[in-house]
């Protein structure tokens, strides 16, 4: 029953950070003003913004105009809800819960902003470093260990950076993986590494293989980095415990 709360609450919070995606995109205060439809710019009342169920009863599409809605909307509310159901089943409605719940929402900001614009924010990157900082020093991990996980996370990047001089990847990335080792410390920085490069490479053959992507396109980084801290904070204990069984 409460894990049913926890996921309507996740909804709610997912229907919030779309919000939040597009006012970022269109630099609009995202506590100001009530939603409206992005096509016809009419405002929508409380009954087209049920998370999920409005999208599924309007066949989405716009009530008013037609138009079709983006699946971006009902994928990141199912994504928020389904991430915070996790979160509670692993650590009940406790500091930890609700701590990892924010990194949540920074990190699924940044994965479908990246996805949408090929772009991490430093509104969005800087403050989610700051709470990564925080977060980890509240749930107890030392400032040393904050440290290592922060620098090896940097420092990962920074090679790659000044290597290629900046062509792989570009300064959002390295923000990014000062975030994630900050979010989930020493030594799980290591697992997280190893998941972004492997589902990277993963899914960039697969973007090759479909002919959707060439060589020298860029696959923006902040998705797999993103996606790997959302895992590691998942599931990194588990992975841990298969890797060294
Ligand atoms: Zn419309």
């Amino acid at each position: 029953m409460m894990g049913l709360l926890v996921f309507l609450f996740g909804l709610i919070i997912g229907s919030f950070l779309n919000v939040v995606i597009y006012r970022l995109k269109h630099k609009k205060n995202f506590l100001k003003g009530r939603s409206f439809c992005t096509h016809c710019k009419k405002t929508l009342s409380a009954i087209d913004l049920v998370p999920v169920l409005s999208f599924i009863f309007l066949r989405g599409k716009c009530r008013h105009c037609q138009k079709r809605i983006s699946k971006q909307y009902p994928m990141v509310e199912l994504g928020t809800g389904i991430v915070f159901l996790i979160l509670y089943i692993k650590f009940g409605l406790t500091l930890e819960f609700f701590i990892h719940a924010l990194f949540s929402v920074f990190l699924i900001i940044i994965f479908v902003y990246d996805l949408l614009y090929y772009l991490v924010l430093d509104v969005v990157s800087v403050p989610a470093i700051i709470v990564g900082f925080a977060g980890s020093l509240l749930l107890g991990l030392s400032l040393t260990n904050l440290l290592i996980g922060g620098i090896i996370g940097l420092s990962f990047f920074l090679l790659q950076f000044v290597i290629s001089r900046g062509k792989w990847i570009g300064g959002g990335d390295l923000r990014l993986g000062l975030m994630c080792g900050f979010m989930v410390g020493w030594p799980k920085i290591l697992v997280l590494l190893v998941v972004t490069y492997i589902s990277g490479a993963i899914i960039s053959v697969f973007l090759l293989a479909s002919k959707k992507k060439k060589w020298k396109d860029s696959v923006p980084l902040g998705i797999f980095l993103t996606l790997a801290t959302l895992v590691v904070i998942l599931f990194g204990d588990k992975i841990i415990d298969w890797y060294t069984l």
